[in-house]
């Protein structure tokens, strides 16, 4: 019988996290203070981040870094995450290719977040921290760190996307359930918040509101950090996890894979995924392709500039070197909540650059009915997140399918989809759309500080 499932025993998990900023060819450009543009050290972070997490973020030399074993004892609550081959996927498209995933998606938060959720906190405690905050769009990172502050012995509080409070509000719920205090953002709790609702009062909230509320949290309370779950250099750095473990999967399938798929919010899947992988392109001549699937109504990797650019709407954070569509776009309501963000990481940024990788824009409507297809074959609900992925796997696919060629592909399933079945629902009664931007509206954002 043909093997489907490839899981690691808890001995053979991976015990360090790979960096690839000690093997890029080029290291990303530094972030730099908005006001002096000097380059920030990490002693210039570490009074919104935990410590060890900003030294991590501007580390170019250490090429493995050990996960600290309190997180790695959490880590086997859920992983190893099977690698499996998507036979009845490929069947259906009857394709050549041999198809593979990494299921992101096991979990009881049911994405990826939680791998850096959890060491974020494990270091934000270690260094007396008492308080953590963030902000969440969709939820499911605020879920991840919700779960994880309660491991660690840590108060949480989140600041939520009013808009997604409302359509997801089972995301509040789990937050809630693991000790998290939820507010909708904007809020009346913080200056930054109350700023927002005097001048539009009917503010539903974004990215940028939550985030501008979080980062005040943490700068105005003793002992309190700010915790990210996407973008930053160090959180692609504890979701190498997910391609270490491939990596060894892939070896006892007894195959590599010539296309490495995941989607791209900020880059923290993608970057886990593709990047132990990559370093064989980079040490060992290895031509594996790496493709990035981002919304077509956010497309930041194809059409988006590479400047310094802040990672907020409201201009809080450092400027960092990145693609963008410039800091106050707006991207349009699709339901790939963790998708709708105006800017890439800094290392996915350099990459691109330097032709190591590349993205793909994805329209909604092909989302889902990729989705739909991998529900029917696989039965998985993915993340609409996900979806992008998986539509991006399937033409390449039929690619192969056209050529001939035995393809082995790999994606990444980032999370599952059972608290989005309003946007499935909303899909087979034909009530979503594409979003298409026009290169107006992209030439009409503003980009980094003028
Ligand atoms: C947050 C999220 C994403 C996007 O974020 P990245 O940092 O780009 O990975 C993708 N998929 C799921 C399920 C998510 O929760």
């Amino acid at each position: 019988m043909k093997q489907k499932k490839f899981i690691l025993s808890e001995s053979e998990i991976p015990t360090q996290w790979y960096n690839i900023q000690a093997d890029m060819p080029n290291k990303p450009l530094p972030p730099l203070n908005p006001q002096t543009r000097q380059p920030l050290g990490w002693e210039d972070l570490a009074h919104i981040f935990p410590t060890e997490c900003c030294k991590q973020e501007l580390n170019t030399t250490d090429r493995f870094i050990d996960i600290p074993e309190p997180v790695l004892e959490k880590y086997k609550f859920y992983r190893s995450t099977p690698l499996v081959r998507a036979y009845e996927l490929e069947k259906a498209l009857d394709t050549p290719a041999h198809i593979y995933f990494k299921n992101e998606s096991t979990n009881p938060l049911g994405s990826h977040k939680v791998n850096s959720a959890l060491a974020q906190c494990y270091y934000a405690k270690q260094e007396g921290t008492t308080n953590v905050t963030t902000e969440t769009g969709a939820g499911q990172w605020g879920a991840a760190l919700s779960y994880a502050a309660r491991v660690f012995g840590l108060e949480a509080a989140v600041y939520q996307v009013k808009i997604s409070m409302l359509q997801k509000p089972y995301r509040s719920s789990i937050m809630r359930t693991f000790g998290a205090t939820v507010e909708g953002s904007p809020s009346m709790s913080t200056r930054a918040g109350k700023d927002i609702i005097t001048k539009n009062p009917m503010h539903m909230g974004s990215l940028g509101t939550a985030i501008s509320e979080a980062v005040e949290l943490a700068i105005t309370t003793p002992n309190c950090k700010y915790t990210l779950g996407s973008v930053l250099n160090h959180v692609a750095l504890h979701q190498s996890i997910i391609g270490l473990e491939a990596e060894k999967q892939m070896e006892k399938a007894g195959e590599y894979p010539d296309t490495v798929i995941a989607c791209f919010g900020g880059g923290s899947n993608f970057g886990g995924l593709a990047f132990p992988f990559m370093r064989h392109n980079i040490l060992d001549g290895k031509r594996t392709e790496f493709i990035a699937a981002e919304p077509d109504s956010c497309p930041k990797l194809t059409r988006g500039r590479f400047e310094y650019d802040f990672g907020d709407e409201a201009g809080l954070t450092p400027l960092l070197p990145m693609y963008t569509l410039g800091h106050d776009f707006r991207p349009a309501n699709i339901h790939a909540g963790g998708l709708r963000y105006h800017g890439a990481g800094m290392i996915v940024s350099q990459l691109i650059k330097d032709g190591l990788m590349h993205g793909v824009d994805i329209p909604q409507l092909e989302t889902f009915e990729a989705g739909i297809l991998f529900a029917r074959t696989e039965g998985i609900i993915p993340a609409p997140e996900s979806s992008h992925a998986i539509a991006a796997t399937i033409r390449e696919a039929l690619k192969c399918k056209e050529t001939g060629e035995e393809k082995v592909i790999l994606f990444n399933l980032s999370g599952h989809g059972l608290i989005d079945m309003t946007a499935y629902d909303q899909y087979i009664n034909g009530d979503l759309v594409n979003y298409h931007v026009s290169d107006e509206e992209i030439a009409n954002n503003h980009f980094g500080v003028k």
